[in-house]
């Protein structure tokens, strides 16, 4: 079955195929490095890395961006408020912007590689293209879109005949009922392109551009960086279901300004996790991320497990309970997967069917039930193993690499395995073996690798 996919723009599933043949460019929607991103945010880059699991399941090569949104940004959604960054950099105790975006991009980048999702072809900094994002500005400039208040450079969505169609918004309703601060806008959708330093203030991260000191607004960078390293009109573009009304819409009307295009053939969104207020706002301080739920013993794996159990298009409660669940069947699962023997061959009925959910917009639960029903049946164990690890390129478990803690093996295991190493060591090549075939017998395969011997369960 050909890949369908859910199109926010349409409001529909529609068949995907590439642009042009074989390639497929995605780009998602980066953190703001001021923070620790939370659960709820990862919640949103598993599903991309889900929907990049599918592309390459059916045979695609992806060409993956993520921006890394390292750029002092207004906490609001409107273009007033106080800084992210320049925030983040004084609540550190005065470390500097640029450090306080090393250190939670790197943070960011851990969290993603211990959920087991693949690293992007491109990460793409926002500071690093300011000179892009000031030509992407200047060009709209040229087109008659931008206007100039006393604090900076705005579009004027009124110059587009369906601004705010991915949102469906109701612009005569938002402008007679608008809370945003108006200030000098002309609409209450118009959105600031290019914010000029105050007068009087250093800011740490700011530039010169042709309008006078300052730094990008929110949305320019996405444009411009998907531009770039994509081309004007590319294939899909994700974020999560916040960004649909101002970030997306806005990034939509820049293209649409600059190029003639919506920039992507497909917009995609993931729906929210819920969780009380305050866990979930980084503002507050107090909030849940991957540490916390390692902290208390689980599997970064679990979580990932848990969202695949829900529909990307479906919000999402957190409760410890699901958690625990999802914990419970990634162990079993795993357990199995190592206890069966290598060499089977994957049965294609059931990869087709598997597939087949994945390709109807990433039914992950249905695709989860599917792996359930293998693991029950009466196929032959090495088969199921080789099916199931085929099908976990696109749910990212990370079967193949598991194997149980040491704490798991009985002490006696263990001790023979110790007194094995101890034998290696000592050239006594004899006594090594004797104890490499006692402990096959007790159950377990001694594989030797480059930080030493491991364990793993037979039959
Ligand atoms: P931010 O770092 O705030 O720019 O957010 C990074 C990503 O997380 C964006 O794609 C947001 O849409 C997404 N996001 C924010 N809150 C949540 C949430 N509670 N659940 C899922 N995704 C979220
Ligand atoms: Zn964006």
């Amino acid at each position: 079955m050909q890949l369908h996919l859910y199109d926010t723009w349409h409001r529909a599933i529609r068949p995907f195929t590439p642009l042009q043949a074989g390639v497929v460019g995605l780009y998602c929607c980066g953190p703001t490095v001021y923070d620790y991103a939370h659960i709820g945010n990862l919640r949103t880059y598993l599903f991309e890395d889900t929907l990049r699991r599918a592309l390459v399941f059916n045979g695609y090569a992806v060409r993956h961006v993520v921006n890394i949104t390292d750029v002092g940004h207004l906490v609001s959604d409107g273009d007033d408020g106080e800084d992210k960054m320049e925030t983040g950099s004084r609540r550190a105790g005065g470390a500097s912007a640029w450090d306080i975006a090393q250190r939670f991009t790197e943070a960011f980048q851990r969290d993603l590689a211990m959920l087991n999702a693949l690293p992007p072809t491109l990460w793409c900094r926002a500071t690093e293209h300011i000179a892009e994002q000031i030509d992407y500005v200047a060009e709209l400039e040229r087109k008659g879109y931008v206007y100039r208040t006393t604090d900076g450079m705005y579009f004027d969505t009124a110059r587009l005949d369906d601004y705010g169609h991915l949102a469906r918004l109701d612009l005569a309703g938002l402008q007679a009922g608008s809370r945003v601060e108006m200030g000098e806008k002309r609409q209450a959708t118009d959105f600031a392109l290019w914010k000029f330093s105050p007068a009087g203030q250093q800011r740490q991260m700011e530039w010169d551009s042709p309008w006078g000191r300052g730094f990008p607004g929110w949305h320019i960078e996405c444009s411009a960086m998907s531009a770039k390293h994509l081309g004007p009109w590319f294939d899909i573009h994700c974020g999560g279901e916040d960004h649909i009304p101002v970030h997306h819409s806005n990034e939509i009307a820049q293209s649409m300004g600059c190029h003639g295009t919506r920039a992507a053939n497909f917009w995609m969104h993931g729906y929210f996790l819920q969780l009380d207020e305050a866990k979930m706002s980084k503002s507050s301080g107090d909030f849940l991320r991957l540490q916390t739920l390692l902290d208390r013993g689980y599997d970064p794996l679990a979580y990932r497990y848990l969202n695949l159990t829900s529909h990307y298009r479906r919000q999402m409660n957190f409760s410890w309970t699901a958690l625990d669940g999802a914990s419970q069947a990634l162990d079993k699962l795993r357990r199995l997967y190592a206890s069966w023997p290598d060499g089977g061959a994957a049965d294609a009925d059931f990869v087709e069917a598997f597939a087949a959910e994945i390709n109807q917009d990433l039914n992950t639960p249905r695709a989860l039930a599917l792996v359930w029903g293998l693991v029950k049946s009466e196929r032959d164990d090495a088969d199921k193993k080789a099916t199931l690890g085929h099908c976990d390129q696109a749910l990212g478990l990370g079967l193949d690499g598991w194997r149980p803690a040491v704490a798991d093996v009985p002490r006696e295991v263990s001790e023979m395995l110790r007194a094995r190493e101890t034998a290696r060591a000592a050239r006594r090549w004899r006594e090594a073996d004797v104890l490499r075939d006692a402990i096959l017998a007790m159950g377990y395969a001694v594989e030797d690798g480059q930080d030493g011997a491991t364990l793993k369960p037979v039959g």
